[in-house]
């Protein structure tokens, strides 16, 4: 009999999963414990795929030889618990698609900057004209993409969560961007074990593969101290030199080193269409990750210049009355918000909150005093916020709608000042998600 795959979760990956896995003949079944999205079901029925959704039925999923389950659905979940103690292998669809196709895959990890250094990758290949597709965390499915097209090379966006059920895929490139406390609910708060997850992204790399990674970051500096790295290493830093291969910041120059006796390619940042440190480490990660796939280096510049990036990310709004607004909306921990207040170059009026993640507000301590000039609070509970910032700020004020947040930093802001909305918090509290809080920011500053 053929073998019987099950797949938990019917969104892109779920569904792209069951594409590739009936392609590939096996006996494929499908389960979401809530309702698909039409298009999703329509393409199932299409591809003559068994499915059940708003329910989990146990005796059609413990038959499985094999599941698949989406990056949502935590390991500590009694169903996957359950899988587990049957000795049923669970694994995510990267790991799934990894075993049909021979590109060479690109693979991004980190807490932060994942996205943009994905798409800035992508970009730059696509640029270059290479036979590519992206996939992972971002636009369509790595899975149906192996089903469906026939790329050279792949840009995979990988979350913890997506590592987590990988165990013989191996990343031709693997870019470690940073790692900051995130997600510990899903990691026994334990931010080791996080650690961990993340880099597993290097798990069965040999000499012949490559890790480009973040050399300032204290945590990846200490696993690497312990642990040894089979794939050939390739550090970047804004902090201090890095002999080749590699790449560094001095005198506002991007210095990117791949091969000994070669000219590097030297960009200043202001010619970098992403501004902001992060953005400079994203910048280099994407600029080494195509030099190793032997992009030409005039245009990895090219494409460094013209990048635009996706919303929600320091995205520049509108500038109204001299004040100028901007949605950074998927900041969504305080790392990623401390880079946000640490590019502005005006008074802030910050627009922050949300759920709270078990945040450390002390990072922000001294940014927030230079450089922040009220604080509006956009979250249904903001006590953390109003007890850490207290004192250092003179105005703190509390809202729970965009249109109030926005508002409020009207009256408050004066010419010169920027207006920021980088939550440091997930949205989940009042909104949808980072999206939807983000569209509605936006929408609120145009109706002004
Ligand atoms: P991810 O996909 O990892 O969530 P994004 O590219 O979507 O990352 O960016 C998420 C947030 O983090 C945005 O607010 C962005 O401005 C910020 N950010 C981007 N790159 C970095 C980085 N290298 N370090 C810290 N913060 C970053």
């Amino acid at each position: 009999m053929n073998k019987r795959i099950v797949i938990l979760g019917g969104g892109e990956s779920g569904v792209g999963s069951a594409v590739l896995a009936k392609q590939k003949g096996f006996n494929v079944f499908l389960s979401d414990q809530s309702l698909l999205k039409e298009k999703y079901k329509t393409q199932l029925i299409e591809e003559n795929i068994l499915f059940e959704e708003g329910k989990h039925i146990e005796e059609n999923i413990f038959n499985a030889d094999e599941v698949i389950k989406s990056p949502g659905i935590p390991d500590q979940s009694d169903l996957i618990q359950k899988l587990i103690s049957k000795s049923i292998p669970v694994i995510s669809e990267i790991e799934f698609a990894g075993r049909y196709t021979n590109a060479k895959k690109i693979c991004i990890t980190g807490s932060n900057g994942k996205t943009t250094t994905a798409l800035l990758t992508y970009h730059i290949l696509k640029n270059a004209g290479y036979h590519v597709g992206l996939g992972g965390n971002i636009g369509k499915s790595f899975a149906m993409q192996v089903a469906r097209e026939n790329y050279d090379y792949y840009v995979l966006e990988l979350s913890s969560f997506q590592l987590d059920g990988m165990f013989d895929f191996v990343a031709d490139v693997a870019i470690l961007l940073n790692i900051t406390p995130d997600h510990l609910d899903r990691y026994d708060y334990k931010f080791e074990n996080y650690i961990k997850s993340k880099f597993k992204i290097t798990q069965n790399q040999t000499n012949k593969n490559y890790f480009v990674y973040c050399a300032d970051d204290i945590a990846i500096q200490a696993y690497m101290e312990e642990h040894n790295i089979a794939a050939e290493k390739i550090p970047f830093s804004i902090k201090k030199t890095i002999n080749v291969p590699g790449a560094y910041l001095t005198n506002n120059q991007i210095i990117l080193n791949y091969k000994l006796n070669q000219e590097p390619l030297i960009m200043t940042i202001e010619q970098l269409a992403l501004q902001g440190k992060h953005n400079v480490y994203n910048s280099m990660a994407a600029s080494l990750a195509s030099r190793i796939v032997d992009v030409r280096k005039e245009n990895i510049r090219e494409s460094l210049q013209d990048f635009h990036n996706a919303e929600h990310r320091l995205e520049f709004v509108a500038s109204i009355n001299g004040i100028e607004f901007i949605n950074d909306s998927k900041a969504t921990n305080v790392n990623s918000t401390w880079y946000a207040l640490e590019s502005m170059e005006k008074p802030i009026v910050w627009i922050c909150g949300g759920q709270d993640k078990g945040n450390n507000y002390n990072e922000l301590t001294e940014l927030v005093k230079s450089r922040v000039k009220a604080i509006i609070c956009l979250g249904k509970d903001n006590s953390k916020i109003i007890n850490a910032f207290k004192g250092l700020v003179e105005t703190i004020i509390e809202t729970d709608t965009a249109t109030d947040a926005v508002a409020a930093s009207c009256k408050i802001g004066k010419k010169g000042d920027v207006v920021l909305l980088s939550p440091a918090c997930a949205s989940f509290d009042l909104y949808e998600n980072y999206e939807d809080r983000g569209m509605q920011f936006k929408a609120a500053v145009r109706r002004l």
